[in-house]
């Protein structure tokens, strides 16, 4: 954020490749680079770098608008072809439905400069953002060109990474790929997602994301299915949070729900204590509103108590998390 270094992305767009119209080929040189990441990026991120013709995250672009040929950006799996039609998150083309420099985000990543996404691949009855995020038509379309000079122009102005959000990100990836590969400027890339991605697009965020920024929702899939519609949550969330700690900083959210402490909350903290750093970043969120559909969900129909924040903190602590906010 400082610039002392550079980005991942900066790097990945740095590193010279091979290239091939055959999607197993592809796979398999970018699990050979992958493999050599964070090793390779290290030694590379101070240095000067040449721009060769065809590099690491030209490579991920490649194959990322290959898999939305039948789409399993994320592990919905729609597997219908993108580029025709739409799949269970809706959306086509990416759209744009707001972008400004976001000064509520965590304090270490203020000012960012945040990007929202029309369209979700969740459908949440509470959610907090539901006129974006269930609605993939609102916004604006734009060029990758188009949104890599106004990153450009917010980085020069001051903001401290760029931060893609929706609705979710996910299903904009080659979008989101293309534009950074534009972006002229040295910027960290933050991923603020609902964490549902699938396996391919774990490993192409690795060695382009610096930041993961989860919304980490569930403890278990009765309540994911219940009030996200989404099969396999407790799984994928897991799998993806022990991926994004290997391959980046992270910091999870955890927006406390009315009533959820005991299937959701602590759960997913005493999975935190147990299999990712005691020192990872964990925010309990306090902002539940009762919003969009959540009044049809008879204990979702009210703001949260504070007693339920407190003790959704003293657990996080008792349990020897060292970095819990709220
Ligand atoms: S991003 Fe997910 S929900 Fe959207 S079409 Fe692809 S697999 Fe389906």
């Amino acid at each position: 954020m400082s610039n002392k270094k550079l980005s991942k992305s900066k790097v990945s767009s740095k590193i010279k490749t091979v290239y091939s119209d055959d999607i197993d080929q592809l796979w398999i040189e970018h699990e050979n680079i992958r493999n050599q990441f964070n090793d390779l990026y290290e030694g590379l991120a101070h240095k000067n770098l040449e721009n060769p013709d065809y590099t690491f995250l030209d490579l991920k672009i490649e194959i990322a608008e290959k898999i939305i040929e039948n789409c399993h950006l994320c592990e919905r799996r729609c597997n219908i072809n993108r580029y025709l039609s739409k799949g269970e998150c809706g959306v086509k083309e990416s759209r744009i439905a707001s972008q400004l420099i976001h000064t509520g985000e965590e304090r270490v990543l203020v000012p960012s400069h945040t990007i929202f996404f029309s369209g979700c691949n969740f459908q949440c009855v509470f959610c907090q953002n539901f006129d974006i995020s269930q609605n993939p038509l609102t916004g604006v379309q734009t060029s990758p060109e188009n949104l890599a000079e106004i990153i450009d122009k917010n980085r020069k102005h001051g903001s401290r990474n760029v931060n893609f959000v929706g609705g979710d990100p996910t299903p904009n990836l080659p979008f989101i790929l293309k534009t950074m590969n534009l972006v002229n400027e040295n910027i960290p890339v933050v991923w603020n997602s609902n964490f549902y991605m699938s396996l391919e697009t774990m490993k192409l965020l690795d060695g382009f994301v610096d930041l993961y920024l989860t919304d980490f929702k569930y403890g278990n899939d009765k309540c994911a299915k219940r009030l996200s519609k989404i099969n396999n949550y407790w799984e994928v969330a897991k799998r993806n949070h022990k991926m994004a700690e290997k391959n980046g900083d992270l910091i999870i959210r955890h927006l406390v729900l009315p009533g959820h402490l005991e299937c959701c909350t602590k759960p997913l903290l005493e999975w935190i204590s147990q299999n990712l750093k005691k020192d990872t970043v964990i925010n309990i969120m306090g902002q539940y509103r009762p919003i969009y559909l959540a009044e049809n969900y008879e204990e979702l129909g009210r703001y949260v108590y504070l007693a339920e924040i407190s003790e959704a903190v003293k657990y996080a602590k008792s349990l020897g998390l060292k970095n819990v906010i709220h």
